[in-house]
């Protein structure tokens, strides 16, 4: 069998050319989603690729996935002087490709890359940064354009090829309501994920929301000046060279292992017998590492840190060897803990091989002071879509389509008392969603908790969405929002709320941290260690009180959240929940689950695109909106865990 070098293969090459060893390899488990169904769906780009093609009418489309009768098929229509063809199948040597779009007019072809990513004329000119250097954002899609332009140009060596990327513009408006819902995903008879397209009318192609833009500038620039360094060659077409032998003999290029190793999707925790990490692999071949070097943290598990590189290249990579001038250790004079000093503070408890939590009560304690009681704890699930719902509105305007509300009393009563869902197809629910979480909230003056800034974002953003329409409780519903939020740095306008929301992740970053967490600070990793160190939470929440007249719940009904496992760990609460999908894996539900500080899970919004976007019957619509309210609901109620166990924290202080 051939082994191409394909556009997906040379990205993973320009990433790390060590990858195209791994690829494919079922002994070399990865942590890519796996189903593509959900992919497309979480992804979200689906629908764009579908518009593109709506844009040339007159385009054949190859279908067939076998590359010998796709190629056949491209060259019979190649052989019209003008035509248009859908993903077309180009050869030459063992690279491979399968265009987008290519238009063909005598000698002229034009070679289009369709991405779902935003692009604004006035933002991203041409591509470059101010040194007139490719910007690092926008390598990844000049790259992949760079490659195809030269097997192109390869295999039809007199031909004058112009490259373009056809990208979301940001700057547009959509000129009718509805054309969301015109793109549906399916599974066809084999499995495999296929759009139906409604027939679009003449006004919805009006104002395109697509934009193609000419890259041959940044193509020449990268041919110039890129993939020079950290690869098996020294120039971006000699690696295209080199990487396609390389992969055809199934030959690894050595690894040069580094920060990009963080988030290496050959760092897997599925080994076994048959399955081995790809990562490991590398850090054993560089580093001569043995099994038990593993288990020592590293620089790659410091949060936040931006040094690891220079780390690794003085081979300063265990924890146990750093020392303050590695990470450039400031004090910061403050009394909260800033990032430099909770990095240290990480690296310290791992030398000291010290477990205990570190709390900062006085901290936290002058924080309590200013809060008002009841306390109320929110949480948003949010999507952001290429194609907009409504005649007017721009790509990718954010949907806040769902919200949980926990109260925790100044007497200690839970409740949770209230939510918000709308997953009504074709429905822009955000200005409901403010409207319910105004009602919810202005029945006291109480303090408001979030976990990240993301609901601040959110509601700046519905902000100046109402601005711009007609509800007639417009106004209303800004003030509400200003009170509750600040503005953000884009703001022409600057406010800070009276009652402006207060970022329980902040609280974390600066008063408590569990060396259990290994420094990450997201919710899914805090909510599990506080589980484990509270006696209280243990003792109050392994009894079934929770949806009870003692803690009123919309969605659950004696539930006891905490069990233990044999080893006398907490269970993670989460995994008590019912699926969201049919058939997913564990391993897909762990990583749409996954959230960081800026990602917020891809969870709630990967079920929103499926009502949104896929036929589904009645049952199984509410099957769904009955696990996105128990998931959200969970969030929320993880907020007041925290804070209960802190409240706790501080009394035995
Ligand atoms: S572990 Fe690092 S060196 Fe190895 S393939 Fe992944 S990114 Fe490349």
């Amino acid at each position: 069998m051939n082994r191409y070098l394909t556009k997906s293969r040379f990205k993973l090459a320009t990433e790390c050319p060590t990858k195209l060893f791994y690829t494919g390899k079922i002994q070399y488990p990865d942590t890519k989603l796996d189903d593509a169904f959900l992919t497309a769906l979480a992804d979200g780009g689906f629908q764009v690729g579908e518009l593109a093609k709506q844009y040339f009418p007159q385009g054949h489309e190859i279908t067939t996935l076998d590359y010998e009768e796709a190629i056949s098929q491209t060259n019979k229509l190649l052989n019209q002087e003008e035509v248009v063809i859908f993903e077309p199948a180009i050869r030459f040597g063992n690279l491979f490709i399968r265009v987008d779009i290519l238009v063909k007019n005598g000698n002229f072809l034009e070679l289009i890359e369709v991405k779902a990513k935003s692009y604004s004329k006035h933002e991203d000119k041409n591509f470059l940064n101010k040194s007139g250097k490719l910007e690092s954002s926008w390598k990844p899609y000049i790259f992949d354009v760079a490659f195809q332009k030269h097997v192109l140009q390869s295999a039809f060596p007199d031909a004058q090829i112009s490259s373009y990327l056809m990208l979301v513009d940001k700057d547009s408006q959509c000129a009718t309501s509805g054309l969301n819902q015109k793109f549906k995903l399916i599974k066809n008879e084999n499995n495999r994920r296929e759009v139906v397209t409604d027939e679009l009318s003449e006004r919805d192609l009006k104002a395109k929301i697509l934009k193609q833009v000419n890259v041959d500038h940044a193509v020449n620039l990268a041919y110039e000046n890129e993939l020079k360094t950290g690869y098996p060659a020294n120039s971006f077409k000699e690696n295209i060279i080199e990487f396609a032998n390389y992969y055809q003999q199934d030959e690894k290029i050595a690894p040069v292992i580094g920060a990009k190793c963080k988030k290496c999707e050959f760092k897997t925790n599925n080994e076994n017998e048959s399955q081995k990490s790809g990562f490991k692999e590398c850090w054993k071949q560089q580093l001569n590492w043995q099994e038990k070097d593993f288990s020592d943290p590293t620089v790659l598990d410091i949060a936040n840190f931006k040094s690891a590189d220079k780390c690794i290249q003085n081979g300063k990579i265990k924890l146990k060897d750093i020392e303050k001038e590695d990470i450039n250790y400031k004090e910061s004079g403050e009394s909260a803990l800033s990032q430099k000093e909770r990095q240290w503070l990480q690296i310290e408890k791992v030398q000291n091989q010290d477990q205990n939590i570190f709390f900062d009560s006085d901290g936290l304690k002058k924080e309590m002071e200013k809060w008002t009681y009841p306390l109320h704890f929110i949480d948003f699930e949010t999507s952001a879509v290429a194609i907009p719902f409504y005649q007017g509105m721009h790509p990718y305007e954010g949907i806040a389509f769902q919200f949980s509300h926990h109260i925790l009393h100044e007497n200690g009563k839970v409740e949770h008392a209230g939510q918000f869902l709308c997953t009504e197809q074709g429905e822009f629910p955000n200005f409901n969603f403010v409207r319910e979480l105004k009602a919810q909230l202005e029945q006291d003056n109480g303090t408001i908790f979030r976990y990240s800034n993301h609901e601040n974002t959110y509601l700046n953003m519905v902000l100046q969405q109402l601005k711009c329409s007609n509800e007639t409780d417009s106004a209303e519903l800004c003030e509400f929002i200003k009170s509750i939020t600040k503005s953000t740095a884009k703001s022409n306008e600057h406010w800070i709320g009276k009652r402006c929301m207060v970022d329980q992740l902040e609280l974390v970053k600066k008063y408590h941290y569990d060396p259990v967490t290994n420094g990450s600070n997201s919710l899914k990793a805090v909510l599990p260690a506080i589980l484990n160190s509270s006696n209280y939470l243990k003792e109050k929440y392994s009894k079934p009180i929770y949806g009870t007249e003692e803690i009123h719940s919309h969605n659950f009904v004696k539930k006891t959240w905490i069990q233990f496992d044999d080893a006398g760990k907490v269970n993670d609460p989460y995994k008590t929940l019912p699926k969201l999908f049919d058939d997913i894996t564990d391993h897909d539900v762990e990583l749409l689950s996954e959230t960081d500080e800026l990602n917020n899970g891809g969870l709630a919004l990967t079920a929103y695109a499926k009502m949104q976007f896929t036929e589904m019957s009645d049952y199984e619509r509410n099957q769904l909106q009955k696990a996105l309210l128990m998931y959200c609901e969970l969030d929320t109620f993880a907020m007041v865990m925290l804070q209960e166990a802190w409240q706790v924290m501080l009394k035995q202080k």
